[in-house]
């Protein structure tokens, strides 16, 4: 019998999808396909995720839709599957789901076709003439003529424009020496690879594991110090998968913190690769999905989003660095990239291999309950070893803002040596707030409970929450006194401090100030590379990833921000954060140490940490959870509210927390509580936690509160949304 109902999934805040009417040749409509349907007083494009017989609504109400989009559906089955999962499970609107996993274009209705881009290419005459040439007097060719040698297949124009921003001049004038060439279609062209390593024995385990289990859905977590070989293991898994005919979908944090990574695997592997990052364009985007679509990549590596990366022959799903905090969307549709990595590869049946030197709690427990495989490589690859810990006790020494006597003679002592040294602060700008020393005035936000940040260099004050600047005020506001001073440290004073101590040293500050400009911080790595700077000062952009062979010391500046976080979650954070950053040290053949500068050298998770490693630090935090009853134990949901008065949030969540009392008794709800930061953007926040010893009890009550709150006559006076699983208390 033909379907009349088609239920559209269309782009809105509204919990539910949309019955429409099928046109006549319904036939060859199949679920996954876009549709164009009038929606209020416009047309939107929808997802047809169901074919019914009947809708609740009455025939003579529904609207017919107004055209069919795809003659095939645009989504595989598996994909609409994950959606729908997800949307039930994270209870997020329909509409906004699908929006999210869509590239651009093809959400605003564009056909799902290909849009051939030109590309640059090196010719056999460009790679010799960059093997001999003198460049002294071009350097901006040879800039452009470096990277189009990485991919010789042929770099698309808008990419190239987007890595290079300047290159165009340089282009036109290699095109005319013949040593590049314009073509138009991506023709394979056999990549030089670089030979692989032997690997270790923990390596060739790790690989053996993953690789008789290619048939079927299983978990593994593969546990390895920083710089023990993971990557090495994700290699020839993937190498594995691609053998036999089979993609891999390959997941990171950020890519644009990790150039190393993809060249790696562009360097290793015979497959094309699709990059799907935010930083793409329209196009690129669009393109990348559907080569990853219709198989003629192999591999896809991308951020959270990628998730979605619809896949034609899918074989694995590798999640790097899992225990990250930036798979999970912290606004709008809140998923957790892991987390969807399981469920995804359980419903293709094809494992799934999470990495990290510092996992996540939630996956540890999942090893002690059985539900991964825990693949551990205990040791870094080679003569390297993971650096000692020092805590160096910071009271009463001699400081220069922010860096201590002793630690300053360390980093001479490595730079007498030749060697590199990293200093880590998590707080970019000057200083984290101006005071008057006259009256005690701070420099605060007028939007929120915070500080505003003091950029020197910019001459302003910044809010880092809701971006307001505005110029530093020649004197106090307050009292008129003209004796303002920065408090406290961020890594453009330590900068500062550094180019004192050290005159003549090469410095690279690495954070969100320092590498706005496109290509800016592939341009500072190289820097360090190359050896031309011997100081690297920066934020936990510097933690993730890279590869600094000749770095002896890490310095962290401020070990004690953290140690005191509101969050439960916070000494989690801080104790990856450490590590990570610890991990940068003595990589390769030179030793390395890492050295905390603290006010609290007794303070248990620094002592944790210094004695036992993140083993000690897991075990002890995983105890404190259970005994706390907090995830992973427990489930929890934040439900946030905020508006521009302080009542209204307020008279929400009491209603909220009324009608949540009723539906479950295996449901405990806390609150309504201020959140963390009562007041940003201008707007007052205050949430409410929903929290259950189990997962079912929990997900039952959150449909049926779900239901109850887009009732509520409170809700209409607020923005509020539901986080499940949620990350930060913030
Ligand atoms: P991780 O991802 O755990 O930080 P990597 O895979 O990046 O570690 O390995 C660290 C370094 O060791 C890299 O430079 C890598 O090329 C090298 N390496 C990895 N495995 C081997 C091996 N079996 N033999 C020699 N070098 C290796
Ligand atoms: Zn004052
Ligand atoms: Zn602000």
């Amino acid at each position: 019998m033909k379907a009349k109902i088609l239920r559209i999934a269309v782009p809105s805040p509204l919990y539910r999808s949309f019955d429409y009417l099928a046109p006549e040749e319904a036939g060859a409509l199949r679920p996954g396909m876009r549709v164009r349907v009038p929606f209020g007083q416009r047309e939107q494009v929808g997802m047809l995720v169901e074919l019914r017989d009947d809708s609740p609504v009455a025939p003579e109400s529904l609207r017919p839709i107004v055209a069919v989009l795809d003659s095939e559906p645009l989504l595989p089955p598996d994909l609409l599957e994950l959606s729908l999962w997800a949307q039930r499970y994270y209870h997020h609107p329909p509409g906004e789901v699908f929006s999210t996993l869509l590239p651009a274009l093809l959400r605003q209705g564009r056909p799902a076709l290909p849009h051939s881009a030109p590309l640059w290419r090196i010719t056999p005459a460009g790679q010799q003439a960059l093997a001999d040439d003198n460049w002294r007097r071009a350097p901006r060719q040879q800039i452009v003529l470096t990277c189009l040698a990485k991919y010789p297949a042929g770099v698309p124009a808008e990419q190239l424009k987007h890595e290079l921003p300047a290159g165009s001049d340089s282009l036109r004038a290699l095109l005319e020496k013949g040593w590049v060439e314009k073509a138009l279609d991506a023709m394979p062209v056999p990549r030089t690879l670089t030979t692989p390593p032997v690997l270790n024995p923990a390596q060739e385990q790790a690989v053996t594991e993953v690789c008789a289990a290619l048939s079927g859905f299983a978990a593994f977590l593969l546990d390895g110090v920083t710089g023990s070989g993971k990557t090495e293991v994700y290699l020839r898994v993937v190498e594995t998968v691609l053998n036999r005919g089979r993609q891999a979908l390959v997941i990171v944090p950020e890519i644009g913190l990790t150039p190393q990574l993809l060249a790696r695997f562009e360097s290793r592997l015979h497959s094309p690769l699709a990059v799907l990052h935010s930083g793409l364009g329209d196009r690129e985007r669009m393109n990348a999905w559907l080569a990853a679509r219709d198989g003629s990549i192999g591999v896809v590596i991308g951020t959270r989003s990628a998730i979605f990366a619809p896949l034609k022959r899918p074989g694995v799903i590798i999640v790097d660095e899992e225990h990250d905090p930036s798979f999970k969307q912290q606004e709008g549709f809140r998923y957790h990239a892991r987390d969807l990595a399981i469920v995804r590869a359980r419903q293709l049946n094809i494992p799934v291999v999470l990495g990290s030197a510092t996992p996540s709690l939630e996956s540890l427990l999942n090893v002690q309950r059985g539900r991964y495989r825990c693949l551990r490589l205990p040791h870094r690859v080679g003569a390297a070893v993971e650096p000692p810990i020092e805590i160096l006790d910071i009271r009463a020494q001699p400081m220069n803002d922010g860096l201590s006597r002793p630690l300053l003679n360390r980093i001479q002592a490595q730079l007498e040596q030749g060697n590199q040294v990293l200093l880590f602060l998590n707080r970019r700008g000057f200083a984290p707030t101006l005071i008057c020393h006259e009256c005690g005035w701070l420099s605060e936000c007028r939007h929120c409970d915070a500080h505003l940040t003091l950029h020197l260099r910019r001459r302003r004050l910044i809010c880092h929450h809701c971006g307001a600047r505005q110029p530093l005020p020649p004197a106090c506001p307050a009292c008129g006194s003209i004796d303002l001073r920065a408090l406290g440290q961020g890594t453009e004073r330590i900068e500062e401090v550094l180019k004192q101590e050290f005159p003549g040293i090469g410095l690279a500050r690495i954070d969100r100030d320092s590498t706005r400009r496109k290509g800016s911080l592939q341009a500072l790595l190289q820097a360090v590379e190359k050896g031309e700077r011997q100081i690297l000062i920066g934020t936990q952009m510097l933690a993730k990833g890279h590869h600094f062979p000749d770095v002896t010391l890490v310095g962290v500046v401020d070990a004690d921000q953290g140690l005191f976080g509101a969050d439960f979650r916070a000494s989690e954070r801080m104790a990856q954060l450490l590590l990570q950053v610890a991990g940068r040290a003595g990589r390769a053949e030179k030793p390395g140490v890492v050295v905390l500068q603290t006010h609290y050298p007794q303070h248990p998770l620094l002592q944790t940490l210094v004695g036992g490693g993140y083993p000690a630090f897991a075990a002890a935090a995983l105890a404190e959870r259970q005994a706390a009853q907090l995830p992973p134990f427990t489930c929890q949901a934040l439900l946030r509210a905020d508006a521009l008065e302080p009542e209204s949030p307020w008279a929400f969540l009491t209603q909220a927390l009324e009608v949540g009392k009723e539906l479950s008794r295996d449901v405990e709800l806390l609150g309504p509580a201020p959140a963390p930061m009562e007041r940003r953007e201008g707007r007052y926040r205050a949430q409410l936690l929903a929290q259950s010893a189990r997962r079912p009890p929990l997900q039952a009550f959150l449909d049926r509160w779900v239901e109850r709150l887009t009732e509520l006559k409170t809700a209409r006076k607020v923005r509020w949304s539901l986080d499940v699983d949620p990350q930060d208390l913030l």
